[in-house]
């Protein structure tokens, strides 16, 4: 039996090893952590449900519809409501919707008049040439400054946490830099995309069923996003997931991977034809201390987002009408907090009744000094933005969980093309080891499902290669 070592149990290394494992692998998942999850983290305080890593994800990809088919009535998706839709961006000292139709667009006082009609000529603007270029510099050259100010960088502030000059649209953004690439506008794009998929389904409607099942839509779990990485894990057997491995160290020789950690006061050793990491770029030369200098300095080049996320909680709301997804606040504005989600506004059962539920972020890569303040210096940024923002009192809230994170969110910056390259040159130099995590193929939660699931195929399919050379190798003998 093929056996397998993967090292991580966030949501990429448990879905990767529950793809292997169908597919007849022998699994083992070494997590340093004493928990299963990673980044994803429940808690439940006095009648507050909340996250303190990702609080909900997009079905973008349909690898993430079948992972949640496969684990059928051991999860309950939760979709976000109606009022997820509507986003709020922070300008001049009060929110405005962010437009989500045509009319609102011409109307908001988001953007200048003078790009509004810029935009009218996006389709006739040559696409950019250079392959490296920033999402802030493109934003500019098809849609003018004040989208980039007043909708592109507050965007990025909600997933990146970053900033639209530091992050290359190829890497960040692929699917924006292809459509300016693939058919020379983003307005001309989006037509022609929806044109073909209505072809897809009239010429291959299977096809065209399985990429519909990546419908876009916005969803966490009832109950919690653990209870997605509670389903996962229960596909294993206790002797399947080691948790507290500590000191973890890689050795490849002749094909096979040895494993050295130390696990509940003893140091063990562990085989396995292959071998997947999962973590962040920062633990891999830790993990593989035999690579090149220069391989691990290219993958430690990645810079992450230090953020800060505080969940508060209301018993008794009494600010604004909680009636969006959240609020997003530009650089330009030079508040303290990037964003505020509403989320007991769109997901059940987060708050008491009457109650509310938000998540406020700060930090991020313009302010990564803020993971160093102090919960109370945390606390006298946090209520004065609340009370100006979402006009809450004086009144303390009931529930207040600080959250840092020293490596939030990776940036996919100018340094991505030569980590990618390093580790396609790692992985063709180890043939059986696979460098996975959000190093690298995306950020968000439906990234890491869709690359488990890769990662998962792409083994199989190279073992099953070998198997078939070996065989036929016997056979002439
Ligand atoms: C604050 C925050 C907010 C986010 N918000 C969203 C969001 O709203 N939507 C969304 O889609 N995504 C969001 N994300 C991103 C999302 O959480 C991640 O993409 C995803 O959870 C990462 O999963 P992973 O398995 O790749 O990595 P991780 O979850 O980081 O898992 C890696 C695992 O490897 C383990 N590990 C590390 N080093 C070692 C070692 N030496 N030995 C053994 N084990 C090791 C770690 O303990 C961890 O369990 C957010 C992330 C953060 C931090």
């Amino acid at each position: 039996m093929k056996k397998a070592t993967i090292i991580g149990a966030g949501l990429t290394g448990l879905t990767t090893a529950y793809y292997l494992k169908k597919a007849g692998w022998k699994v083992t998942i070494l997590e340093k952590d004493t928990r299963t999850g990673g980044a994803i983290h429940t808690h439940r305080e006095d009648g507050f449900v909340f996250e303190s890593g990702p609080n909900t994800g997009m079905i973008s990809h349909p690898e993430v519809a079948e992972l949640f088919e496969e684990l059928g009535n051991q999860v309950e998706v939760e979709p976000a409501n109606e009022e997820a839709k509507r986003r709020l961006i922070w300008k001049e000292g009060r929110w405005h919707d962010l437009p989500s139709c045509m009319k609102a667009g011409i109307k908001t006082p988001l953007f200048s008049w003078r790009d509004k009609l810029r935009l009218l000529t996006e389709p006739f603007r040559k696409p950019g040439k250079n392959p490296d270029e920033t999402l802030a510099e493109m934003v500019k050259r098809r849609m003018g400054k004040s989208f980039l100010d007043y909708a592109v960088d507050p965007f990025i502030l909600g997933i990146y946490a970053g900033d639209p000059s530091q992050l290359v649209t190829r890497y960040a953004l692929p699917k924006l830099y292809n459509l300016e690439q693939n058919y020379g506008s983003f307005i001309k794009g989006t037509f022609k995309k929806h044109s073909e998929l209505i072809r897809e389904k009239k010429n291959d409607p299977e096809l065209y069923n399985y990429h519909k099942k990546a419908n876009k839509k916005m969803f966490s779990m009832a109950g919690g996003l653990d209870n997605l990485v509670n389903a996962l894990t229960g596909k294993f057997e206790e002797e399947e997931i080691l948790l507290g491995c500590d000191n973890l160290t890689i050795c490849p020789a002749n094909n096979i991977f040895t494993a050295k950690f130390e696990h509940r006061g003893e140091t063990k050793l562990m085989e396995s034809d292959a071998l997947i990491t999962t973590t962040g770029a920062h633990e891999v030369p830790n993990i593989l201390p035999f690579l090149r200098d220069d391989e691990k300095q290219k993958i430690t080049n990645l810079i992450y987002a230090k953020v800060v996320q505080v969940a508060i909680g209301y018993k008794e709301w009494r600010g604004i009408p909680l009636k969006a997804f959240g609020g997003l606040v530009p650089s330009r504005e030079h508040r303290d907090v990037l964003g505020v989600l509403f989320l007991s506004a769109f997901l059940k059962n987060r708050a008491p009744k009457g109650g509310a539920l938000l998540s406020v972020f700060l930090g991020g890569v313009r302010n990564p000094e803020m993971v160093n303040l102090t919960d109370e210096e945390i606390e006298k940024l946090v209520f004065p933005e609340l009370q100006k923002m979402m006009m809450v009192t004086d009144r303390k809230p009931e529930l207040l969980r600080i959250f840092r994170h020293t490596h939030a969110i990776p940036q996919y910056g100018v340094s991505t093309g030569e980590r990618i390259k390093a580790v396609e040159d790692i992985q063709n130099h180890f043939p059986g080891l696979l460098l996975g995590g959000n190093l690298r193929d995306g950020i968000g939660m439906a990234d890491r499902i869709k690359q488990g699931v890769t990662m998962a195929k792409e083994l199989d399919e190279i073992f099953e290669k070998k198997a078939t050379s070996q065989n036929s190798e016997i056979q002439q003998d």
